[in-house]
């Protein structure tokens, strides 16, 4: 509270008429805040509000002047331990100054709150060996709760978060060269529409199956309560495989992809099964109409699946290797066609001018796989130009995927790769994961986010970061790194200027407007669960950021206001690399 009011009163006079409708949004954002403030938790103490593995350094940040803290235990109040809050230091991006508190000699299990004399309490918080299993659960499941083409039921933990089968029918948009029905069912949707992007899917079925190859041995035995658990596949493939069969039927039977599949334009806050636009397979508009970026990407993928699936289903790893291959050799006929939305279409462009990225990342998979020499060759010949793309400040996105092509060949471990390559890349990619160790350390709420990444899906790129680090934790060890990943765990679970956990349902005080239909069109009071925010975003691109004061700080342009697509919309992206993250630090 006393943060907000510091934001608003120093505004400048001339601003008054929007400083009137900014101050009636944030008592909106409030209100719930204090219903929910029973025992006079302050926003000013920010940790994580799912806490910290035991043997993990613990700290939080206290944002109003104060000399000490302890720490109580929640069941009696009984003092764990008391400490001396650090010196006052300003954080640029949110202008707060924050304090630490440090209470990593607390190793006991349990849960427990901060007192700060003068301050107040902090949310609730857990020490323990597996506190983020519930969180992977959540964030995991939030896919199922994306699913496009079928019924969808959260069961008992959520019993009225449910939807009927939705986009049944799909058609050929006259761009895509074919005309005609095209039921092909399944996918998630996207993000806080129901659209249906193959580049977007790219980067998320990626790294959820990376997710999968990397950290599998903590992942296999969790049970998601899907429809297909028990079925002796893990469950995160049972779920990555309805989005990636999606992907598959997007694929033409020249090997190439179409970009999306969509309506012509967004629906409103509808339930999915209500959203009765048709469902449209989108291309180019002229030949060959499907686009390189998408192809590319959908080769990268399915040369995962090809090496993730076989132990579970080899005639579905032989399906992905075929389309891989195939996509590759389409993206040789066509190596730069690229996407913009046809006349008419005014869903999600995802559009990309350069696709090259996207064919390294998919011959580094290729190669990955099979180990023939033509994606060797390609890798081999072109990463060169992509080194850049694993600097500190940079991290892969839906449009730039290079630094999974560039991880993906370090992390072959193949005896046939080329050993400069090999050399190359290792090096970029640990001095750029040291550089972000620096950073996060001298960074005042110890996240990696640097004042020029408060833009639009921030939250998806601290976990980014995240990943970055985690990759270079399997190259080369180094406990810096999965400290460093794990700090940005921590800021997205609770550790930041709002004090606000960015996922839905978890922690004490949690989001809880997301962009995103079926939470606005349902009748639940609280959103669909599992769900990460977009995050700060000092671009503004939509009318409610626009409207916050002009002289906010980048970390501070957000809005818990379904309304701001720009920054609190849920996204399959970041929803993955959140997984990711999840599943690197758990134990
Ligand atoms: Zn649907």
């Amino acid at each position: 509270m006393r943060d907000f009011a510091g934001v608003l009163s120093s505004n400048p006079p001339r601003r008054r008429s929007q400083m009137k409708l900014a101050t009636f949004l944030s008592l909106l954002i409030l209100l719930p805040v204090l219903a929910c403030r029973k025992e006079n938790q302050s926003a000013s103490i920010k940790l994580d509000q799912v806490g910290y593995p035991t043997d993990a350094v613990k700290i939080a940040l206290v944002s109003a002047p104060a000399q000490t803290f302890q720490v109580k235990r929640r069941t009696d109040n009984v003092v764990m331990l008391e400490g001396n809050l650090s010196a006052r230091v300003t954080d640029a991006n949110s202008g707060d100054q924050v304090q630490v508190a440090d209470f990593s000699a607390l190793r006991t299990s349990g849960t427990y709150y901060l007192e700060v004399p003068g301050v107040g309490r902090s949310w609730t918080f857990s020490v323990g060996p597996e506190i983020f299993s519930r969180v992977y659960y959540l964030a995991m499941r939030a896919f199922y709760g994306q699913r496009c083409g079928t019924a969808v039921n959260l069961g008992p933990e959520f019993p009225e978060y449910t939807h009927a089968p939705c986009h049944l029918e799909g058609s050929f948009h006259p761009s895509s060269g074919k005309r005609g029905r095209r039921d092909n069912v399944g996918g998630w949707h996207d993000a806080g529409d129901y659209g249906r992007y193959m580049v977007n899917s790219g980067i998320a079925t990626g790294t959820l199956l990376w997710a999968f190859e990397m950290f599998g041995s903590k992942l296999k035995n969790i049970k998601l309560n899907i429809p297909e658990s028990g079925n002796g596949t893990p469950d995160l493939l049972n779920e990555v495989r309805w989005n990636l069969k999606w992907m598959l039927d997007m694929q033409d039977d020249d090997g190439g992809a179409w970009h999306k599949q969509t309506s012509e334009h967004f629906c409103n806050f509808v339930m999915p099964e209500d959203d009765h636009l048709p469902s449209e397979v989108i291309g180019t508009g002229k030949p060959p109409y499907k686009s390189t970026c998408a192809t590319a990407d959908l080769a990268a993928v399915a040369a995962i699946a090809a090496r993730v699936y076989q132990p579970f289903d080899k005639d579905f790893a032989a399906r992905n290797l075929r389309a891989a291959r195939a996509a590759w050799a389409w993206t040789e006929r066509y190596p730069d066609v690229t996407f913009r939305n046809p006349p008419g279409i005014f869903t999600g462009e995802y559009g990309d001018s350069d696709c090259a990225d996207e064919r390294l990342w998919a011959a580094a998979e290729l190669w990955r796989t099979t180990g023939e020499a033509q994606y060797n060759r390609y890798f081999v010949d072109h990463y060169a130009k992509y080194q850049p793309t694993l600097g500190a400040l940079d991290a892969e996105s839906w449009r730039g995927v290079a630094p999974m092509g560039l991880w993906a060949y370090a992390l072959a471990a193949r005896p046939d790769a080329d050993s400069r390559a090999l050399a190359d890349v290792r090096v970029a990619a640990l001095a750029a994961a040291q550089q972000t160790v620096e950073r996060t350390r001298r960074n005042p709420y110890r996240v990696s986010l640097g004042a020029e990444d408060f833009r639009w899906g921030s939250n998806g790129l601290a976990a980014n970061y995240g990943m970055q680090l985690l990759v270079a934790n399997a190259l080369a060890p180094d406990p810096a790194c999965l400290r460093t990943a794990l700090d940005n765990l921590h800021y997205l679970l609770g550790r930041n200027t709002f004090s606000i956990s960015w996922l839905t349902h978890v922690g004490e005080h949690p989001f809880r407007r997301p962009h995103h239909r079926p939470s606005g069109a349902d009748h639940n009071p609280e959103p669909w669960p599992g769900l990460l925010s977009g995050g700060p975003n000092a671009g503004r691109q939509d009318p409610v950021l626009r409207l916050l004061p002009a002289d906010l700080p980048p970390a501070k342009v957000y809005s818990d206001d379904q309304r701001s697509y720009a920054s609190n919309e849920v996204c399959i992206n970041w929803q993955a690399m959140l997984v990711f993250l999840l599943a690197g630090v758990m134990k």
